[in-house]
């Protein structure tokens, strides 16, 4: 069996908020380009923006809006409203615009979404950017994306090399474990053998249980048991990790890389050198361009795309 890491073939789809990607859809007509912050990987991707508040027919320029009730999710349940500064009621209007963006996510079978944050719509931790008593989050677009299980990174966090970085890593291993067969034990074992460096990265004690459970199993596999690792382990990849974490899981794996190969690789750092997080950033995307070469798994980040810039 290839213990190697694995290549995805196919650009992954993205979604974002469309203001992020430089689209001028914003209420005051204005947009940022989030996306340049990770340089020449947006190559990397295919995006798919989507603004609900223009799915909605709410137009730019337009007055802001903001969530009277409890949060996005109450919108959905009837005890949320959500209004203009005008005062205008656009309820009805915001949850078909959410709802259209959705399904154009589902038309094009996407799982991961990049929101802008403090939005009441696409937000998902803040749906407001002051400190105003306007609606918990997350948004009501926010609200159904989380529902929906969607793969979900914030916008700000494209702005940090180490972020972007672990979060790519991540996303990249929750696509592929969306798609694996996982219908015998082998399969099993072998999607486990590929994700359990990554998962005793970002929690250790559950990563070590789950080998000693998944170690246990006998006969046939049971449906069940693959469809609770599957949403156990997308779980998981969903936390980000510590800069400690990474630096220590980077220089384990060299290791192993090391000593497979019996060559070191230039510039790769021990845990308690100092060095900036774009440095940190270089060493791990160097050490996964070395595991794709060699076909070396690089556990701290097992799941790679054959087109990386
Ligand atoms: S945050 Fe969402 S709804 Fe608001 S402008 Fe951006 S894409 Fe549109």
């Amino acid at each position: 069996m290839d213990k190697g890491p694995i290549i995805l073939k196919e650009k992954p789809l993205i979604g974002i908020s469309s203001c992020c990607f430089g689209c001028a859809v914003r209420y005051n007509g204005r947009s940022m380009d989030m996306v340049k912050g990770i340089g020449r990987e947006k190559g990397d991707f295919r995006w798919v923006p989507v603004c609900p508040e223009n799915a909605a027919g709410l137009g730019v320029p337009r007055d802001p809006i903001h969530l009277v009730g409890e949060n996005g999710r109450s919108v959905w349940h009837q005890d949320g409203r959500v209004v203009s500064r005008g005062g205008k009621d656009v309820t009805d209007a915001l949850k078909a615009g959410a709802l259209e963006s959705l399904a154009t996510l589902a038309r094009a079978n996407i799982k991961v979404f990049i929101y802008m944050d403090g939005s009441p719509s696409c937000g998902v931790y803040r749906t407001t950017l002051k400190k105003q008593n306007r609606g918990k989050p997350p948004g009501i677009f926010g609200a159904l994306l989380d529902e929906a299980g969607y793969f979900l990174i914030p916008a700000l966090d494209l702005q940090s090399p180490i972020k972007w970085w672990d979060w790519r890593r991540r996303m990249l291993a929750f696509l592929w474990l969306q798609a694996v067969p996982l219908t015998t034990r082998a399969e099993l074992y072998d999607v486990w053998y590929r994700l359990k460096f990554l998962c005793q990265e970002l929690d250790n004690p559950w990563a070590r249980e789950q080998g000693r459970y998944l170690a246990s199993l006998t006969g046939p596999l049971d449906p069940e048991i693959a469809t609770n690792f599957r949403r156990q382990v997308s779980d998981l990849l969903r936390r980000p990790s510590t800069l400690k974490r990474i630096t220590g899981s980077l220089w384990k794996n060299y290791c192993h890389h090391r000593k497979v190969t019996g060559r070191p690789v230039a510039d790769i750092n021990e845990p308690t050198a100092l060095r900036n997080i774009t440095a940190i950033a270089r060493e791990l995307i160097v050490m996964e361009r070395e595991s794709a070469k060699e076909g070396i798994l690089f556990g701290t980040s097992p799941v790679l795309y054959s087109g990386r810039s």
